[in-house]
């Protein structure tokens, strides 16, 4: 009816009209004239600015709220490269002020009741509830400890509400038996090898269901990826589903990108139902790198760590995120990426440190090619005491082709190729042997990572792209067989280890 609410036609399509009292709009002005200059404040309405060193995070594409996605670099977002990664900008400020530690508070989604409005009313509420006098009292105190924690009762209720209460401790799973064959197998101390199988862009499946039985006996667990690059496949939680067919134990990966936060708790439900005790949260690409048309890149409902902690309440706390109880919680076992070369190792390690305290049980880390710089990730990750809290599969692809390299080095956030091996690739492909020199390079980066054993790392997920054939040669000859490897069966006698042509 743009004829009676004119106003409506430049409105974005979701945009509902408010009658909010005029002194609540005068303070919303005010907030939005102060923070936006001082801050690049976007007025959320669910203000996070003293977590985040006083710098708007809302600016982040991807909408994360708890850090910086893997594809963060010092030069720019990579989903916008005409600007800085907000993230970067945040780490780099909260570890010159020393203000770091306040990075790991897992912080909530947002409150899209509260969008566009003011975050200062509410902290006036709050002050009026602890008492004026005491808030004043107690901010004037010689004490910092008395001033800090008189502090934390205005503004932590404000930015944690009663829904959330999130904080920057590690929280223990709260079961004993492991939840699935991968988390028995790691924490009875093996090495442990997982693979990437791409689910079909096809409603026919045969082939995924062949790589399935193909790689099965040689790894522990299977993962399905989620739309990678945002472009839509077979849903990660159907392939699974099937593998389970099959005898396979498959990691479901959710991206946060594709999720509301009532589509994910229906999601994991519903995946536990159908016996799916790996899972997987990750951010996702943006949007950015999907093919055309491309949907909206700046409305993402749940980041990552948020995606943890949500399934890791309804796990052990039997609770779904608007606090009704779930009578039988679903058993899981919880995991995220890792990128150890995005950003900086100091700003990475802390990024995985908030996603073990969320509930990460394990990692996947990005592609590792160089293992002198993933030693100085893991140092980092010692220094803060995480090791002994998560286990961590090193992520392996084989290069297939020079151009592969290139486009990895390049174009993959958060995956870097040394300069040697780009060169050992370039010279391997003019004399038509470059299959032959990818699978000898992971090779030898897996009997380098091998040396991160007990130091950390627990095992190598493998990520084929598509060459899933290539798997069980990788695995047989870097050593790393499941125990009790059963040889596949003489009917698949005919499937050779694969030997590149
Ligand atoms: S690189 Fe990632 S975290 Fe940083 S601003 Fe871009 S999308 Fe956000």
């Amino acid at each position: 009816m743009p004829l009676f609410t004119p106003g409506r036609r430049w409105q974005p399509p979701f945009y509902p009209f408010e009658s909010k009292p005029l002194g609540d709009r005068l303070l919303q002005g005010v907030e939005l004239a102060v923070k936006g200059p001082l801050f690049g404040c976007r007025m959320c309405g669910n203000c996070l600015l003293q977590e985040t060193a006083f710098i708007c995070s809302m600016e982040c594409p991807k909408g994360a709220r708890n850090g910086p996605c893997g594809g963060s670099t010092e030069e720019h977002c990579y989903v916008d490269e005409t600007r800085p990664c907000i993230w970067y900008r945040i780490y780099d400020r909260a570890f010159r002020m020393n203000r770091q530690e306040m990075l790991l508070e897992v912080l909530p989604p947002l409150d899209w009741d509260k969008i566009g409005g003011e975050t200062w009313g509410d902290v006036v509420r709050q002050v009026k509830k602890v008492g004026t006098r005491n808030v004043v009292s107690g901010l004037l105190a010689r004490d910092p400890a008395v001033r800090s924690k008189t502090w934390d009762s205005v503004f932590r209720p404000v930015r944690q509400p009663d829904w959330w209460q999130g904080d920057s401790q590690y929280h223990a799973p709260k079961y004993e038996e492991p939840a699935s064959e991968l988390e028995r197998r790691l924490r009875a101390g093996e090495f442990v090898v997982t693979a990437e199988v791409m689910p079909p862009i096809s409603a026919k499946i045969d082939k995924m269901s062949k790589n399935i039985d193909l790689i099965k006996p040689y790894v522990t667990a299977v993962n399905f990826t989620d739309n990678p690059s945002a472009a839509p496949r077979t849903a990660s939680w159907a392939c699974s589903a099937l593998a389970i067919k099959q005898g396979a134990e498959p990691v479901m990966q959710i991206a946060a990108r594709d999720r509301t936060r009532v589509g994910l708790q229906s999601e994991v439900m519903g995946a536990a139902d159908l016996g799916i005790r790996n899972i997987l949260c990750i951010s996702g690409d943006s949007m950015k790198m999907a093919p055309p048309p491309r949907g909206r890149m700046d409305i993402i409902d749940i980041d990552a760590v948020q995606m943890l902690w949500i399934l890791r309440r309804m796990r052990d706390d039997s609770q779904y995120l608007d606090g009704r109880e779930i009578k039988t919680p679903p058993r899981y076992f919880l995991g995220a990426a890792a990128s150890p070369f995005a950003s900086e190792p100091r700003f990475q390690a802390l990024r995985e440190h908030k996603k073990v305290n969320a509930g990460a049980q394990f990692f996947q880390t990005n592609l590792v090619y160089d293992a002198a710089h993933m030693e100085i990730w893991l140092n980092e990750l010692a220094k803060r005491g995480v090791l002994d809290k998560v286990y961590i599969l090193v992520g392996i692809t084989p290069l297939k082709t020079f151009k592969m390299a290139r486009y990895m080095n390049d174009e993959v956030p958060g995956v870097v190729i040394p300069e040697p091996l780009m060169k050992r690739m370039e010279a391997a492909e003019k004399s038509g042997n470059a299959q032959e020199e990818g699978v000898q390079i992971a090779l030898e980066l897996i009997q380098k990572i091998r040396k991160f054993e007990g130091q950390g790392v627990h095992g190598l997920h493998i990520m084929a792209v598509g060459w899933e054939e290539i798997v069980p040669r990788i695995v047989t000859e870097a050593g790393v067989l499941p125990h009790g490897f059963i040889p596949p069966e003489p009917k698949r006698a005919e499937e050779k280890l694969a030997t590149p042509a």
